[in-house]
């Protein structure tokens, strides 16, 4: 019998293939868990999510539209969710968005203030958001996990005002698991070390911080996605029942470095 058997829960942030969500998700499969699906509105995001979720062996997968920064989205999302799964035990929130140009620029003391609210609102609200409708969901308890990095204490080139953002992320990861540990609902978030997505090749830089990263970090070598999502299995299962609030890196252990 699989570690998450019995298990169902969504999962937000598969975009393609490459996507962490998906490696998440995939690895949530595999031991017996059952995941419901967004996607960003469009034909084409549809299309582009739906190929990767039949590919990847997920048939007839539930899978809704969602932008996150709407509330009526939220709302219909978790409502749809209530029709076809009634309750659910973990929610996955693997998503993150910055105007591209302000990645890139390295002038963090640029960033108008549109650029930041929105960082902020996509990339840490809507964990806020989305913990609050599925905590609704959770009776019987649950694991909540969201999607983290480095950027968040140390001031790295090129991710600016995302690494704000991931900083208010798991701030809220803290505050939340202290509201909702009574209800049984653990709340924690994975810190991943750089890997090849769409999201991360806008990050100014990228391909030095993966050399960086070969070089320094104790494994001497980058994480893969599917690393991610096998701490993502720990964290939804049992085997993790007394961890909640924290932050884990999975990084190859670069975070400990010094010099
Ligand atoms: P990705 O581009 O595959 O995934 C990002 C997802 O965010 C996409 O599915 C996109 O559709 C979704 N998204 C953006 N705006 C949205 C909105 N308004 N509503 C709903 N969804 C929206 O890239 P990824 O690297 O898999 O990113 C997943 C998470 O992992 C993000 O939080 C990212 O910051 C984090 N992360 C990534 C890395 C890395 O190096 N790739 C490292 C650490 C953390």
């Amino acid at each position: 019998m699989g570690l998450l058997e019995g298990r169902k829960g969504l999962v937000f942030g598969v975009a393609n293939d490459r996507s962490i969500a998906w490696h998440i998700a995939r690895n949530l499969i595999a031991h017996g868990a059952v995941c419901g699906f967004t996607h960003l509105p469009g034909d084409k995001m549809e299309r582009r999510v739906r190929k990767t979720l039949e590919n990847g062996g997920v048939t007839d997968p539930w899978l809704k539209p969602c932008d996150a920064a709407s509330d009526e989205d939220l709302d219909r999302v978790f409502a749809e969710a209530k029709d076809s799964f009634d309750t659910i035990d973990f929610l996955i929130h693997s998503i993150a968005f910055a105007d591209r140009e302000y990645l890139r620029t390295g002038v963090f003391s640029q960033t108008p203030r549109e650029v930041f609210k929105q960082a902020l609102d996509i990339s840490a609200y809507t964990f806020v958001a989305m913990s609050n409708r599925a905590a609704a969901m959770m009776p019987n308890g649950g694991s909540i996990v969201g999607m983290s990095y480095h950027g968040s204490e140390k001031a790295i080139p090129g991710y600016n005002v995302m690494g704000v953002a991931k900083a208010a992320l798991e701030s809220s990861t803290r505050y939340l698991a202290a509201e909702l540990g009574e209800k049984g609902i653990r709340v924690n978030t994975i810190s991943a070390g750089p890997i090849r997505t769409l999201s991360a090749m806008a990050v100014g830089g990228i391909d030095e911080v993966f050399e960086w990263v070969e070089r320094r970090a104790p494994l001497k070598r980058n994480v893969e996605a599917d690393e991610v999502g096998r701490t993502a299995v720990y964290l939804v299962s049992d085997l993790a029942s007394g961890v909640t609030g924290e932050n884990i890196y999975v990084d190859s252990g670069y975070n400990i470095v010094g010099l």
